[in-house]
C-alpha cells in the first residue's frame, strides 16, 4: 500500500512566483509547479494531498497564531496520514519547528518542515530535492518528531537555527548531531531519534497569548532599556547573554532591574549568544550575579526554543515557580541535561 503524506503549504520561497517587485507567494502556483514534476508521480513516492493556506505567508509575517493553525491542521488530519510535510519560509522556520514539538504532545508520526532558498519555478533550485526527500522521510521513516529537513540534513526541530541567509545548507543544530544525513542514501541516526511513548495519543496543546519577549545583550546596553522591556505585563524573557551566560555584573542598575523583575514573578531565562555550547552561570562572577538576580539557566537551548517553550508553558496557565522548573527540564529534546 502506498503511504499517504499530508502537505501543509504555509508559504515561503519554495512556492513563490517571480514578479517585478521580487518573489511573492501566489495561490495555486506551488500546486502548478508540483503538477509539472513527473518524479512526484513515481510509484516509489507516497500519495500526497496539498493543503494551501490562505493567505500564503512570507514567514517573516508569521506569529504564534500561525503556529497554532499548523498544529491544529496536523491534529485534524492526524489519523488519515502516515506523515506530514510542512512547507514554510526559511526566515522563521526554526521558530516554528521549535514551537510545534511542544504543541504536538505525544507525537507518534514524522512531521518534516522544509522549504527552499530558491523557488521551484527557477531552473536551478533547492526546492525540488528538499520537497522530494521530505516526502520520502515523512512516508517511510518512523521518526516521531518534528524535524527540519534542509540541504541534506535532517535536524531535530527544537534544536535548529538558521545559519545562512543564502546557502543551501541554511540550517544547523549546533548542540546535537543531525538526526539524519542525506547523500546517496538517507541515513538516520536512530540512536538519537526519540522513542514514541507507547499508546500515548497525540494531543494538540494550543497557545494562549502570554506576554513573552527576547532581548540580546550588547556592550553599553542601558539599564532603562532592560527596565522598560521587563515592565508588566511581561511574564517571561529570553535574555541572550554572552558566552556561558554572562552579563555586565559591574552595572548595579542592570542587576537591580533584573532582580526587581524576577521578584515580581517574571521568568528570565539565560541563553547564550554563541551558536554552540551551554550556559553555566557558576563559571564567572559575571554569570553568578545574574543567578543571584533570579535569572535561570537555559543551558544549551536555542533562543528560538526557549522563547517557544515560554509561550507553551505560560499558555498552560502555570505559575512562576512551575514555569521556572519546567524551563530547566528537558521536555521534547530541546536541551541536554548533563548531570
Ligand atoms: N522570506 C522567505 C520566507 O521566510 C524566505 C524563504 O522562504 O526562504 O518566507
Amino acid at each position: 500500500m502506498r503511504k499517504r503524506v499530508y502537505i501543509a503549504y504555509t508559504g515561503g520561497t519554495i512556492g513563490m512566483k517571480r514578479t517585478r517587485a521580487g518573489y511573492v507567494p501566489a495561490s495555486g502556483y506551488l500546486q502548478q509547479q508540483m503538477d509539472a514534476m513527473p518524479e512526484l508521480k513515481h510509484p516509489s513516492m507516497p500519495l500526497f494531498h496539498v493543503h494551501e493556506y490562505a493567505p500564503l505567508l512570507d514567514s517573516s509575517n508569521m506569529t504564534p497564531r500561525e503556529w497554532v493553525a499548523i498544529a491544529r491542521d496536523i491534529g485534524d488530519h492526524y489519523d488519515g496520514y502516515d506523515g506530514f510535510v510542512v512547507l514554510h519560509g526559511t526566515d522563521t522556520m526554526a521558530y516554528t519547528t521549535s514551537a510545534l514539538p511542544f504543541m504536538l504532545n505525544g507525537l507518534g508520526k514524522p512531521v518534516i518542515v522544509s522549504g527552499s532558498q530558491i523557488p521551484l519555478c527557477e531552473v536551478r533550485n533547492d526546492g525540488r530535492e528538499n520537497l522530494i526527500t521530505s516526502l520520502l522521510i515523512a512516508a517511510n521513516y518512523d521518526i516521531p518528531e518534528v524535524c527540519l529537513y534542509f540541504g541534506g540534513r535532517l535536524l531535530r526541530g527544537c534544536r535548529a537555527v538558521k545559519v545562512s541567509a543564502d546557502g543551501f545548507a541554511a540550517f544547523a543544530s549546533p548542540n546535537v548531531p543531525p538526526l539524519g544525513t542525506v547523500g546517496i542514501d538517507i541515513e538516520i541516526n536512530w540512536d538519537l531519534v526519540r522513542k514514541p511513548r507507547p499508546r500515548q495519543k497525540m494531543r494538540v496543546e494550543e497557545l494562549a497569548s502570554p506576554v513573552v519577549s527576547a532581548l540580546r545583550l550588547f556592550p553599553g546596553i542601558a539599564p532603562e532599556l532592560i527596565r522598560n522591556v521587563l515592565r508588566p505585563p511581561l511574564q517571561g524573557l529570553v535574555l541572550e547573554a554572552y558566552g556561558v551566560g554572562n552579563g555586565p555584573d559591574h552595572d548595579q542598575a542592570f542587576l537591580a532591574a533584573l532582580t526587581d523583575a524576577t521578584s515580581r514573578g517574571v521568568v528570565i531565562v539565560d541563553c547564550t549568544q554563541c551558536l554552540e555550547g551551554t550556559v553555566d552561570l557558576a563559571e564567572y562572577a559575571a554569570g553568578s550575579a545574574l543567578a543571584r538576580a533570579g535569572v535561570i539557566s537555559g543551558f544549551d537551548m536555542t533562543a528560538e526554543a526557549a522563547l517557544a517553550k515560554l509561550y507553551y508553558l505560560f499558555s498552560r496557565g502555570y505559575g512562576f515557580g512551575k514555569v521556572k522548573r519546567e524551563m530547566q527540564r528537558d521536555l521534547r529534546g530541546e536541551m541536554t541535561i548533563t548531570d
